[in-house]
């Protein structure tokens, strides 16, 4: 059986593995990129330094993050997903070319149902062609799995193009 440590390895390898490939299979899209969950900032970090010219939103209930990783106000879609998700729909439309969500925590079975909930809020928001990057199995009716990448672990990651 894997260790906490193995597991949070993998979870941190298979994220960078699957948004570099979700970055560059995207990049010739030019709507959008929402980052579902701050947190510490770091993935929003590395998206700001690999995506280009691409506008980057970051969904967040409190802001908390490092200050090298956190976003301009105006970039920041501030409180509780299950409410901005569908409000962006309104504003935005169906545009993002890339969403990664990392929005749980450590409760398997929460998370789960948690992604369950969301799945449908996030599904509408999706430009056709665009990738979404999840470390929980979502739970899409019109966007299908697609292989991880080299590098990946699965169960760790899971990505779905529309
Ligand atoms: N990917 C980030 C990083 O690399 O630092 C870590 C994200 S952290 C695991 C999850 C974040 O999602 C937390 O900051 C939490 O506040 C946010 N979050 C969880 N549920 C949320 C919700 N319902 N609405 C908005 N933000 C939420």
């Amino acid at each position: 059986m894997s260790s906490r440590l193995d597991l949070f390895i993998d979870r941190m390898v298979s994220q960078r593995a699957c948004l570099d490939f979700a970055i560059s299979e995207t990049a010739a899209m030019s709507g959008p990129v929402f980052e579902l969950g701050l947190g510490n900032g770091r993935t929003y970090h590395h998206m700001r330094r690999y995506v280009e010219n691409r506008d980057i939103f970051v969904f967040e209930r409190a802001v908390a993050s490092h200050p090298d990783s956190t976003p301009p106000e105006d970039r920041v879609i501030l409180g509780d997903v299950r409410e901005t998700l569908p409000q962006s729909l309104e504003r935005f439309g169906p545009v993002a070319s890339l969403v990664h969500a990392d929005l749980g925590g450590h409760n398997r079975q929460k998370n789960d149902i948690f992604a369950r909930f969301v799945s449908p809020l996030i599904e509408p928001l999706m430009a056709p062609g665009g990738l979404m990057v999840s470390s929980d199995r979502m739970y899409f009716d019109t966007l299908t799995e697609v292989a991880l990448p080299e590098g990946a672990v699965e169960e760790r990651c899971f990505i779905y193009r529309r």
